[in-house]
């Protein structure tokens, strides 16, 4: 150890979490401090300033004695004290000596906000490596390279760590964004918004503090009550979905869905891969782990206003009170399409209703207290709504009506709404040009009610609340781990396709798809391979009549569109002018029968498996058939599958209702379904190889299901 780290080892002050160097610190270098007005080294210097840090900051450049007023240092070293943060904002070849001063004097956190690497190829790559093996070396972590920088808004310190120009007010949501436009314009809503943040987070090129760590550390900080979440695909989707997963238990991850296009769905043909679109791995994530997804970054702020200030709401029963009729039934429809209901008043809420609301008052669920109504008949409606044991959540339809003390409803909502019992959203009708107006709408804002100007947006708002309490209240369960698979066996089969084979995929000859998956212990219709027409009849004398033969080449994809399959054979006649009229039609040099049992009258499923790059695998279920074909009605789920999901993949099909059968036809077993989808599940997790699969159809009967054709690519 030199000297140099030796000082910096001994007025390091002890500190919690490892982060906390970048999120909270206490003073800040800035290596690549310039006077130029318009440079990031000169900003971020303004921006610390002007948002009032609480710590100390120390300028780094050779040249100049001062900055923005500040004294300046020619190099870190000759700061005189320790230095928790520090921003790079220098050319790219100088950054891994940097780093390693840094580790030097003992900084235990960085933010390069230079660009220049592994953005920029080969070399920049070879740079950001370099940086990061001193970093390693000296245990200093890095945030960035590329990037904008962190927020911390609490007013214990105030660290504008950030090149951005919006200065938030302190508050408890938390960003945390891939991209730094995505992540400056959510911060630029809430600001627009009037919501307060807490930090901000936003990393570049991400090369060593990750999103998921991140959002770990929002989720242990008391002061963040919502995250918002900005990412474009995940480098390790793994570390994610368990840091997710951990954090979404506690509290509510808003997200945004994107890079989903229209043609992503409309890409659509008739196997996994293309049904599952570009993106849909992103939503399963979101899904398994319990984020709230949004496909509108408005939407998305305005329910991070109700998560601010509001409780979780404790079931879907929900109560309004209004001073206006028609916004009140907007408000209701967009409720009950989020799912939550109104539930009708217990006879003792609507004996007090009776006796403390105005005459032409309307008691029921809404409760119109009418136009004129002032703070108390609010109050007790309000009152009322807090006691009803069958309401969970409150929607407010306020209308400044002129003649009424506009002032004291807001006092009254506020009283309540600070009381924490149960949520409540406003839907707040005024007109904000005129003073007095204004006072009232911000009696609502400083106590915390969430005011929107449209029913439909507070009642959406409402609705991601109660998603929220859906999240924290569904438990999938764990993935079951059948032990009566032949792994072994199984990978033997695996083993003698990709020892053998060229480099590339390829599809499994048919013999070794079904040995796969009986050994997972997925029924499969008894089969045979025949070479010669003498092999085909004693295969189906073997099976037993009536078979099916169907032509088997590699070429050979969608057999039946090319007259490769012939079903309901039921004499050894039938099967020689079968394979004799094959043998005309395909190429005989590799063609090969697949003799299997004729095994009608199910109905047809599709299960389908994909691998996505970095992801592992995702499940398809759905109808076979013209369903998949025509109306792409299938649902998918990230592997391993839970026993909860496998049954939430069959109820959540449009077609549900025809697998328990309608109009005098019968049901399917459920349960058989549900065990081959996660037997499915296992055999793909356990063999990543597998890229692609096709189970189309599986014949679904009252009491088994049967896998007539199947193809594996590996
Ligand atoms: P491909 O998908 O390559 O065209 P399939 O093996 O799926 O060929 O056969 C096409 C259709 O024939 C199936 O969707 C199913 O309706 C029917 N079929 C295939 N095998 C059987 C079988 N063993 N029992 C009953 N019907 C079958
Ligand atoms: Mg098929």
């Amino acid at each position: 150890m030199d000297a140099h780290t030796l000082t910096a080892e001994l007025k390091r002050p002890t500190k919690g979490h490892e982060l906390d160097s970048l999120f909270k610190p206490r003073s800040i270098a800035i290596i690549g401090a310039s006077s130029k007005e318009l440079s990031i080294g000169n900003v971020i210097i303004k921006n610390l300033v002007q948002y009032n840090f609480k710590g100390k900051i120390y300028p780094i450049n050779p040249k100049e004695p001062e900055i923005r007023g500040i004294k300046a240092y020619a190099s870190i070293f000759d700061v005189p004290d320790h230095i928790d943060l520090a921003h790079v904002i220098i050319p790219g070849k100088f950054v891994p000596q940097i780093i390693e001063d840094c580790g030097k004097k003992g900084i235990k956190s960085v933010i390069i906000n230079s660009a220049g690497f592994s953005e920029m190829g080969e070399e920049g790559i070879a740079l950001q490596k370099a940086f990061l093996a001193k970093a390693k070396e000296y245990g200093v972590r890095i945030f960035g390279p590329n990037c904008q920088g962190i927020i911390n808004a609490d007013s214990e310190f105030n660290a504008y760590c950030n090149f951005t120009f919006t200065y938030p007010k302190p508050g408890a949501i938390s960003i945390v964004a891939l991209s730094g436009g995505v992540g400056a314009f959510i911060m630029q809503s809430l600001f627009d918004l009037d919501i307060g943040m807490r930090y901000y987070a936003s990393n570049g090129n991400a090369c060593d503090i990750s999103i998921s760590e991140v959002l770990k550390y929002y989720g242990e900080d008391e002061g963040t009550k919502a995250i918002i979440l900005y990412t474009e695909g995940f480098r390790e989707p793994n570390e994610f979905i368990e840091a997710a997963k951990l954090v979404a238990r506690k509290k509510p991850i808003l997200a945004m869905k994107s890079g989903r296009t229209e043609e992503g769905a409309k890409a659509a043909a008739s196997h996994t891969g293309s049904l599952a679109g570009v993106d849909i791995a992103t939503e399963l994530i979101f899904e398994k782990t319990g984020i709230l997804s949004f496909t509108n970054e408005e939407e998305m702020c305005q329910a991070a206003m109700a998560f601010s200030t509001q409780p979780i709401p404790k079931g879907n029963r929900v109560g309004i009170i209004t001073n206006t009729g028609g916004p009140a039934v907007i408000a209701a429809d967009e409720l009950v399409s989020a799912g939550l209901k109104l539930s009708p008043l217990s006879e003792t809420a609507v004996a007090r209703l009776k006796e403390t609301l105005l005459p032409e008052a309307t008691i029921g669920n809404p409760i119109d207290v009418v136009a004129t109504g002032g703070g108390q008949h609010f109050r007790s409606a309000l009152d009322v709504l807090m006691n009803e044991e069958t309401i969970d959540s409150i929607f407010i339809n306020f209308v400044t009506a002129p003649f009424t003390d506009t002032d004291e409803v807001a006092r009254q909502i506020v009283e309540v709404s600070q009381m924490k019992r149960k949520p409540i959203v406003c839907n707040f009708m005024s007109n904000l040009s005129m003073e007095r107006f204004q006072v009232t709408a911000k009696i609502l804002k400083d106590g915390g009610v969430p005011c929107y100007s449209f029913p439909t947006t507070a009642a959406k708002a409402l609705g991601a609340l109660y998603k929220f309490h859906k999240i924290q209240s569904r438990n999938i369960g764990e993935t079951k781990m059948f032990d009566d698979v032949q792994k072994t066996k199984a990978a033997e089969i695996v083993h003698s396709i990709t020892s053998t084979a060229k480099e590339g995929t390829h599809f499994l000859p048919s013999s070794e798809v079904y040995q796969l998956l009986s050994a997972y212990g997925i029924p499969v219709a008894d089969w045979r391979v025949a070479n010669t027409l003498h092999d085909a009849v004693v295969a189906a004398q073997e099976i037993g009549f009536p078979v099916v033969i169907k032509a088997e080449a590699e070429s050979l994809v969608h057999k039946s569109d090319m007259g490769g399959v012939a079903v309901n054979i039921k004499t050894a006649a039938e099967v020689k002018v079968t394979v004799e009229g094959m043998k005309k039609k395909f190429d005989k040099t590799c063609l090969k029968f697949f003799i299997q049992k004729f095994v009608p009258g199910g109905k047809e499923l599709i299960i389908g498996v994909t691998a996505q790059r970095d992801w592992g695998h995702l499940l398809m279920f759905g109808m076979g058939g013209i369903y998949v074909e025509v109306l792409k009605d299938v649902v998918f789920k990230l592997a391993p599958v839970t026993e909860v999901e496998a049954k939430e993949m069959l109820s959540s099909i449009k077609a549900a209702k025809l697998l328990d059968g309608v109009r005098g036809q019968s049901g399917i077993n459920r349960a058989a379904v549900i065990e081959i989808i996660q037997r499915i599940s296992q055999l793909v997790t356990d063999f990543p190889h597998i890229k692609e699969m096709d189970l189309n159809p599986l014949m679904a009967f009252e009491d088994k299901t049967i896998v007539v054709d199947a193809r594996i690519k590996i």
